[in-house]
Protein backbone atom coordinates (compact mmCIF):
# COMPACT_ATOMS: atom_id res chain seq x y z
CA UNK A 1 0.00 0.00 0.00
CA UNK A 2 1.69 2.97 -1.48
CA UNK A 3 -1.07 5.91 -0.36
CA UNK A 4 1.84 9.09 0.46
CA UNK A 5 0.85 11.84 2.74
CA UNK A 6 2.70 14.71 3.36
CA UNK A 7 1.66 16.48 6.70
CA UNK A 8 2.44 20.20 7.20
CA UNK A 9 5.73 19.92 5.20
CA UNK A 10 8.35 22.64 5.28
CA UNK A 11 11.74 22.98 4.34
CA UNK A 12 14.69 26.15 5.15
CA UNK A 13 17.70 26.48 3.26
CA UNK A 14 20.24 27.96 5.56
CA UNK A 15 19.96 29.84 8.89
CA UNK A 16 18.94 33.11 10.80
CA UNK A 17 18.48 36.11 8.46
CA UNK A 18 19.71 34.13 5.16
CA UNK A 19 17.35 31.23 5.75
CA UNK A 20 15.18 30.98 2.38
CA UNK A 21 11.79 29.11 2.82
CA UNK A 22 11.50 26.20 0.12
CA UNK A 23 8.70 24.54 1.47
CA UNK A 24 6.31 26.06 3.60
CA UNK A 25 3.24 23.87 5.26
CA UNK A 26 2.61 22.08 2.33
CA UNK A 27 -0.20 19.34 3.00
CA UNK A 28 -1.60 16.43 0.44
CA UNK A 29 -1.93 12.74 0.07
CA UNK A 30 -1.63 10.74 -3.19
CA UNK A 31 -3.42 7.88 -3.88
CA UNK A 32 -2.19 4.48 -4.59
CA UNK A 33 -1.69 4.21 -7.97
CA UNK A 34 -2.40 7.61 -8.36
CA UNK A 35 -0.31 9.93 -10.99
CA UNK A 36 0.23 13.47 -9.17
CA UNK A 37 1.78 15.84 -11.11
CA UNK A 38 3.30 18.54 -8.83
CA UNK A 39 3.32 21.98 -10.91
CA UNK A 40 4.68 25.22 -10.68
CA UNK A 41 6.85 28.12 -11.88
CA UNK A 42 10.82 27.81 -11.27
CA UNK A 43 11.88 28.23 -7.67
CA UNK A 44 8.26 27.37 -6.41
CA UNK A 45 9.38 24.58 -4.74
CA UNK A 46 8.75 21.75 -6.55
CA UNK A 47 11.93 19.57 -6.54
CA UNK A 48 12.68 20.20 -2.65
CA UNK A 49 9.23 18.97 -2.01
CA UNK A 50 10.05 15.84 -4.44
CA UNK A 51 13.71 15.41 -2.67
CA UNK A 52 12.09 15.24 0.47
CA UNK A 53 9.61 12.74 -0.28
CA UNK A 54 12.50 10.78 -1.73
CA UNK A 55 14.42 11.06 1.83
CA UNK A 56 16.99 13.32 -0.46
CA UNK A 57 16.61 16.25 1.78
CA UNK A 58 15.95 16.48 5.45
CA UNK A 59 12.51 18.16 6.17
CA UNK A 60 13.07 21.19 8.79
CA UNK A 61 9.23 20.04 9.94
CA UNK A 62 6.31 18.04 8.97
CA UNK A 63 6.10 14.57 8.35
CA UNK A 64 6.05 11.91 5.33
CA UNK A 65 4.07 8.71 5.73
CA UNK A 66 4.22 6.02 3.17
CA UNK A 67 0.74 4.00 3.56
CA UNK A 68 1.02 2.91 7.57
CA UNK A 69 4.95 3.59 8.07
CA UNK A 70 5.90 7.25 9.32
CA UNK A 71 9.52 7.58 6.72
CA UNK A 72 10.41 11.20 7.75
CA UNK A 73 13.79 9.80 9.18
CA UNK A 74 14.22 7.27 6.91
CA UNK A 75 17.31 7.62 4.45
CA UNK A 76 16.64 7.18 0.78
CA UNK A 77 17.81 3.67 0.63
CA UNK A 78 15.00 2.31 2.97
CA UNK A 79 11.81 4.73 1.56
CA UNK A 80 11.36 1.85 -1.94
CA UNK A 81 11.26 4.90 -4.08
CA UNK A 82 12.67 4.77 -7.62
CA UNK A 83 13.64 8.49 -9.27
CA UNK A 84 13.78 9.57 -12.77
CA UNK A 85 15.61 12.98 -13.38
CA UNK A 86 16.02 15.32 -15.86
CA UNK A 87 19.68 14.27 -16.20
CA UNK A 88 19.38 10.43 -16.61
CA UNK A 89 23.09 10.08 -16.39
CA UNK A 90 23.39 6.89 -17.81
CA UNK A 91 26.96 4.97 -17.34
CA UNK A 92 28.63 5.71 -20.47
CA UNK A 93 31.15 2.47 -20.29
CA UNK A 94 28.12 -0.08 -19.29
CA UNK A 95 25.48 -1.63 -22.20
CA UNK A 96 22.02 -0.94 -21.74
CA UNK A 97 21.16 -4.59 -19.81
CA UNK A 98 23.65 -3.39 -17.18
CA UNK A 99 22.75 0.79 -17.34
CA UNK A 100 19.00 -1.16 -16.15
CA UNK A 101 20.06 -4.03 -14.15
CA UNK A 102 23.10 -2.16 -12.07
CA UNK A 103 20.50 -0.79 -9.26
CA UNK A 104 19.02 -4.30 -8.83
CA UNK A 105 22.49 -6.15 -8.97
CA UNK A 106 24.19 -4.03 -5.38
CA UNK A 107 20.66 -3.62 -3.77
CA UNK A 108 19.00 -7.10 -4.14
CA UNK A 109 20.12 -11.02 -3.74
CA UNK A 110 18.86 -11.66 -6.78
CA UNK A 111 20.50 -14.21 -9.01
CA UNK A 112 21.88 -13.07 -11.95
CA UNK A 113 19.51 -15.27 -14.01
CA UNK A 114 16.51 -13.70 -12.29
CA UNK A 115 18.00 -9.96 -12.77
CA UNK A 116 18.57 -10.93 -16.50
CA UNK A 117 14.52 -11.88 -16.70
CA UNK A 118 13.71 -9.06 -15.25
CA UNK A 119 15.58 -6.45 -17.21
CA UNK A 120 14.67 -7.99 -20.51
CA UNK A 121 10.59 -7.81 -19.12
CA UNK A 122 11.28 -4.31 -18.49
CA UNK A 123 13.19 -3.73 -21.89
CA UNK A 124 10.03 -5.21 -23.82
CA UNK A 125 7.54 -3.31 -22.14
CA UNK A 126 9.86 -0.12 -23.20
CA UNK A 127 10.49 -1.16 -26.36
CA UNK A 128 14.15 -1.31 -26.30
CA UNK A 129 14.85 -5.20 -26.98
CA UNK A 130 17.08 -4.93 -29.48
CA UNK A 131 18.91 -2.14 -27.60
CA UNK A 132 20.33 -3.94 -24.70
CA UNK A 133 23.54 -4.43 -25.98
CA UNK A 134 24.24 -0.95 -26.72
CA UNK A 135 26.35 1.89 -25.03
CA UNK A 136 24.67 5.29 -24.45
CA UNK A 137 26.09 7.04 -26.78
CA UNK A 138 25.12 4.86 -29.53
CA UNK A 139 21.55 5.85 -28.54
CA UNK A 140 19.24 8.73 -28.94
CA UNK A 141 17.67 11.37 -26.48
CA UNK A 142 14.23 9.09 -26.69
CA UNK A 143 15.95 5.52 -25.95
CA UNK A 144 18.40 7.23 -23.54
CA UNK A 145 15.12 8.47 -21.50
CA UNK A 146 13.72 5.19 -22.16
CA UNK A 147 16.88 3.09 -20.43
CA UNK A 148 16.56 5.53 -17.27
CA UNK A 149 13.29 4.84 -17.27
CA UNK A 150 14.04 1.03 -17.12
CA UNK A 151 16.34 1.61 -14.18
CA UNK A 152 13.90 2.89 -12.27
CA UNK A 153 10.94 0.34 -13.25
CA UNK A 154 13.17 -2.93 -13.25
CA UNK A 155 13.34 -2.49 -9.67
CA UNK A 156 9.40 -2.72 -8.94
CA UNK A 157 9.82 0.03 -6.59
CA UNK A 158 6.23 1.05 -4.02
CA UNK A 159 6.76 4.99 -5.15
CA UNK A 160 8.54 6.29 -8.73
CA UNK A 161 9.13 9.88 -7.99
CA UNK A 162 10.55 12.51 -11.37
CA UNK A 163 11.49 15.36 -11.58
CA UNK A 164 11.28 16.75 -15.17
CA UNK A 165 11.82 13.48 -17.01
CA UNK A 166 10.88 14.55 -20.53
CA UNK A 167 12.57 17.88 -20.62
CA UNK A 168 15.99 17.41 -22.54
CA UNK A 169 13.48 15.60 -25.52
CA UNK A 170 12.65 17.90 -28.55
CA UNK A 171 8.79 18.68 -28.45
CA UNK A 172 7.36 15.49 -30.69
CA UNK A 173 9.29 13.10 -28.90
CA UNK A 174 7.94 14.62 -25.86
CA UNK A 175 4.22 14.61 -26.40
CA UNK A 176 5.06 10.84 -27.24
CA UNK A 177 6.81 10.09 -24.44
CA UNK A 178 4.26 11.62 -22.17
CA UNK A 179 1.06 9.34 -23.61
CA UNK A 180 3.62 6.20 -23.15
CA UNK A 181 4.53 7.30 -19.67
CA UNK A 182 1.35 7.92 -18.53
CA UNK A 183 -0.05 4.46 -19.91
CA UNK A 184 3.17 2.41 -18.41
CA UNK A 185 2.47 3.82 -15.12
CA UNK A 186 -1.17 3.13 -15.06
CA UNK A 187 -0.36 -0.12 -15.97
CA UNK A 188 1.85 -0.53 -13.45
CA UNK A 189 0.24 0.93 -11.00
CA UNK A 190 2.81 2.48 -8.92
CA UNK A 191 2.40 5.66 -7.03
CA UNK A 192 3.92 8.34 -9.08
CA UNK A 193 4.55 11.96 -7.88
CA UNK A 194 5.75 14.04 -11.45
CA UNK A 195 7.36 17.54 -10.92
CA UNK A 196 6.82 19.33 -14.01
CA UNK A 197 7.09 23.36 -14.76
CA UNK A 198 5.27 22.82 -17.64
CA UNK A 199 1.24 23.13 -17.10
CA UNK A 200 0.25 21.36 -20.36
CA UNK A 201 2.42 18.48 -19.50
CA UNK A 202 0.54 18.91 -16.15
CA UNK A 203 -2.85 18.68 -17.76
CA UNK A 204 -2.35 15.98 -20.24
CA UNK A 205 -0.61 13.48 -17.62
CA UNK A 206 -1.70 13.85 -13.85
CA UNK A 207 -5.13 12.16 -12.77
CA UNK A 208 -4.35 14.93 -10.53
CA UNK A 209 -2.27 18.48 -10.34
CA UNK A 210 -0.89 19.81 -7.32
CA UNK A 211 0.07 23.67 -7.87
CA UNK A 212 2.71 25.26 -6.04
CA UNK A 213 3.47 28.59 -6.11
CA UNK A 214 6.27 30.54 -4.00
CA UNK A 215 6.88 27.57 -1.65
CA UNK A 216 3.17 26.70 -1.48
CA UNK A 217 0.68 24.42 -1.74
CA UNK A 218 -2.37 26.42 -4.58
CA UNK A 219 -4.74 23.78 -5.21
CA UNK A 220 -4.69 19.89 -5.35
CA UNK A 221 -7.24 18.50 -8.16
CA UNK A 222 -8.49 16.62 -11.39
CA UNK A 223 -6.71 19.13 -14.29
CA UNK A 224 -10.58 20.18 -15.80
CA UNK A 225 -11.38 20.85 -11.43
CA UNK A 226 -8.28 23.11 -11.22
CA UNK A 227 -9.02 24.79 -14.55
CA UNK A 228 -12.78 25.48 -14.23
CA UNK A 229 -12.77 26.35 -10.41
CA UNK A 230 -9.21 27.82 -9.55
CA UNK A 231 -8.68 28.60 -5.93
CA UNK A 232 -6.95 31.98 -7.03
CA UNK A 233 -5.56 34.25 -9.38
CA UNK A 234 -2.55 32.35 -9.34
CA UNK A 235 -4.00 29.44 -10.25
CA UNK A 236 -6.04 30.73 -12.89
CA UNK A 237 -3.48 32.33 -14.89
CA UNK A 238 -0.63 29.45 -14.58
CA UNK A 239 -2.94 27.27 -15.63
CA UNK A 240 -4.29 27.00 -19.29
CA UNK A 241 -2.55 28.11 -22.45
CA UNK A 242 -3.42 30.69 -23.98
CA UNK A 243 -3.79 32.26 -20.49
CA UNK A 244 -6.90 33.67 -18.69
CA UNK A 245 -7.34 36.94 -19.79
CA UNK A 246 -7.52 38.66 -16.89
CA UNK A 247 -8.59 42.96 -15.77
CA UNK A 248 -9.22 44.93 -13.18
CA UNK A 249 -13.11 46.16 -12.62
CA UNK A 250 -14.53 48.54 -10.54
CA UNK A 251 -18.11 47.67 -9.13
CA UNK A 252 -21.03 49.44 -10.12
CA UNK A 253 -23.90 48.07 -8.24
CA UNK A 254 -24.52 45.11 -10.23
CA UNK A 255 -22.37 46.09 -13.31
CA UNK A 256 -18.69 45.63 -13.85
CA UNK A 257 -16.83 49.01 -15.28
CA UNK A 258 -14.05 47.55 -16.96
CA UNK A 259 -10.70 49.10 -18.98
CA UNK A 260 -11.37 50.56 -22.64
CA UNK A 261 -14.97 50.89 -21.88
CA UNK A 262 -15.68 47.38 -20.43
CA UNK A 263 -19.00 47.30 -18.88
CA UNK A 264 -21.08 44.10 -18.03
CA UNK A 265 -24.17 43.93 -15.58
CA UNK A 266 -24.09 40.83 -13.82
CA UNK A 267 -27.14 38.34 -13.85
CA UNK A 268 -26.00 37.27 -10.41
CA UNK A 269 -24.63 40.34 -8.76
CA UNK A 270 -24.45 38.71 -4.92
CA UNK A 271 -20.69 37.90 -6.05
CA UNK A 272 -19.70 41.29 -5.78
CA UNK A 273 -21.67 42.53 -3.04
CA UNK A 274 -19.33 44.50 -0.62
CA UNK A 275 -16.73 44.63 -3.27
CA UNK A 276 -15.61 48.32 -4.66
CA UNK A 277 -13.18 46.53 -7.10
CA UNK A 278 -12.78 43.36 -8.26
CA UNK A 279 -10.04 40.88 -10.84
CA UNK A 280 -12.00 39.75 -13.41
CA UNK A 281 -10.95 36.61 -15.80
CA UNK A 282 -12.17 35.42 -19.01
CA UNK A 283 -10.33 32.34 -21.13
CA UNK A 284 -10.00 32.57 -24.83
CA UNK A 285 -11.93 29.88 -25.52
CA UNK A 286 -15.11 31.66 -23.67
CA UNK A 287 -14.70 34.78 -25.53
CA UNK A 288 -17.72 34.94 -28.22
CA UNK A 289 -17.42 37.58 -31.21
CA UNK A 290 -21.03 39.24 -31.84
CA UNK A 291 -22.37 41.97 -33.96
CA UNK A 292 -23.84 44.20 -31.20
CA UNK A 293 -24.28 44.42 -27.79
CA UNK A 294 -20.58 43.47 -26.64
CA UNK A 295 -17.62 45.02 -25.03
CA UNK A 296 -15.31 46.52 -27.99
CA UNK A 297 -11.63 45.36 -28.70
CA UNK A 298 -9.27 46.25 -31.26
CA UNK A 299 -7.23 43.84 -33.17
CA UNK A 300 -3.72 43.24 -33.21
CA UNK A 301 -2.74 40.11 -34.47
CA UNK A 302 -4.84 37.47 -35.84
CA UNK A 303 -2.86 33.94 -36.07
CA UNK A 304 -4.88 30.99 -38.21
CA UNK A 305 -4.59 27.50 -36.42
CA UNK A 306 -6.33 25.49 -39.24
CA UNK A 307 -9.21 24.74 -36.90
CA UNK A 308 -9.65 27.47 -35.56
CA UNK A 309 -7.98 31.40 -35.00
CA UNK A 310 -5.96 32.85 -32.25
CA UNK A 311 -7.34 36.84 -31.90
CA UNK A 312 -4.75 38.92 -30.33
CA UNK A 313 -6.50 41.68 -28.94
CA UNK A 314 -6.55 45.43 -26.99
CA UNK A 315 -9.39 46.28 -24.85
CA UNK A 316 -7.90 49.55 -23.33
CA UNK A 317 -4.28 48.98 -21.81
CA UNK A 318 -5.35 45.20 -21.16
CA UNK A 319 -4.06 42.65 -23.68
CA UNK A 320 -6.68 39.77 -24.10
CA UNK A 321 -6.66 36.55 -26.90
CA UNK A 322 -9.75 34.94 -27.84
CA UNK A 323 -9.77 31.67 -29.59
CA UNK A 324 -12.62 31.28 -32.55
CA UNK A 325 -13.24 29.85 -34.95
CA UNK A 326 -11.67 29.58 -38.16
CA UNK A 327 -14.69 31.30 -40.21
CA UNK A 328 -14.34 33.98 -38.00
CA UNK A 329 -11.47 36.03 -38.89
CA UNK A 330 -11.56 39.43 -38.51
CA UNK A 331 -8.62 41.83 -39.85
CA UNK A 332 -5.73 43.62 -38.27
CA UNK A 333 -6.46 47.01 -36.72
CA UNK A 334 -10.43 46.50 -36.93
CA UNK A 335 -12.65 46.75 -33.50
CA UNK A 336 -14.61 44.23 -33.15
CA UNK A 337 -17.60 43.06 -29.89
CA UNK A 338 -17.11 40.16 -28.28
CA UNK A 339 -19.61 38.50 -25.28
CA UNK A 340 -19.23 35.72 -23.14
CA UNK A 341 -21.84 33.71 -20.99
CA UNK A 342 -21.64 34.52 -17.22
CA UNK A 343 -20.80 30.96 -16.24
CA UNK A 344 -17.18 31.41 -17.74
CA UNK A 345 -16.75 34.94 -16.06
CA UNK A 346 -14.10 34.17 -12.98
CA UNK A 347 -14.10 36.74 -10.39
CA UNK A 348 -11.41 37.29 -8.18
CA UNK A 349 -11.17 39.03 -4.35
CA UNK A 350 -8.75 42.31 -5.91
CA UNK A 351 -6.33 42.21 -2.79
CA UNK A 352 -6.29 38.12 -1.74
CA UNK A 353 -6.34 37.25 -5.57
CA UNK A 354 -8.80 34.64 -3.97
CA UNK A 355 -11.99 33.85 -6.12
CA UNK A 356 -15.08 34.78 -5.23
CA UNK A 357 -16.84 33.04 -8.34
P1 LIG B 1 12.89 24.63 -10.81
O1 LIG B 1 11.71 24.30 -11.66
O2 LIG B 1 13.62 25.85 -11.28
O3 LIG B 1 13.77 23.47 -10.53
P2 LIG B 1 11.57 24.30 -8.25
O4 LIG B 1 10.14 24.69 -8.22
O5 LIG B 1 11.85 22.87 -8.37
O6 LIG B 1 12.30 25.12 -9.38
P3 LIG B 1 13.25 24.28 -5.94
O7 LIG B 1 14.42 23.77 -6.69
O8 LIG B 1 12.54 23.34 -5.05
O9 LIG B 1 12.20 24.92 -6.95
O10 LIG B 1 13.71 25.56 -5.12
C1 LIG B 1 12.85 26.27 -4.23
C2 LIG B 1 13.64 27.38 -3.56
O11 LIG B 1 14.62 26.84 -2.69
C3 LIG B 1 14.40 28.28 -4.51
O12 LIG B 1 14.34 29.60 -4.02
C4 LIG B 1 15.80 27.74 -4.48
O13 LIG B 1 16.73 28.75 -4.76
C5 LIG B 1 15.91 27.27 -3.04
N1 LIG B 1 16.84 26.12 -2.90
C6 LIG B 1 16.69 24.90 -3.46
N2 LIG B 1 17.69 24.07 -3.11
C7 LIG B 1 18.52 24.80 -2.30
C8 LIG B 1 19.74 24.52 -1.61
N3 LIG B 1 20.31 23.32 -1.66
N4 LIG B 1 20.30 25.52 -0.87
C9 LIG B 1 19.69 26.75 -0.80
N5 LIG B 1 18.56 27.07 -1.43
C10 LIG B 1 17.97 26.12 -2.17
Amino acid sequence: MARINVNTLRKEFGEGSDAVVAVEDVDFQIEDGEFLVLVGPSGCGKTTTLRCIAGLEDVTSGTLKFGDTDVTDLRARERDVAMVFQNYALYPHMDVRSNIGFGLKLSTKLTSAEIDRRVEETAAMLGISDLLGDKPKELSGGQQQRVALGRAIVREPEVFLMDEPLSNLDAKLRAQMRTELQELQHELGVTTVYVTHDQTEAMAMGDRIAVMNDGRLQQVGRPEEVYRSPTNEFVANFIGSPSINLFTAEVNGDTLVGPGGFSYTLENPSYVEGYDRIRAGIRPEDMRLVSEGGNNVDVTVVEPMGNENFLYLTMGDIDMTARVDSSMRPQAGETVQFAFDEDALYLFDAESGDAIK
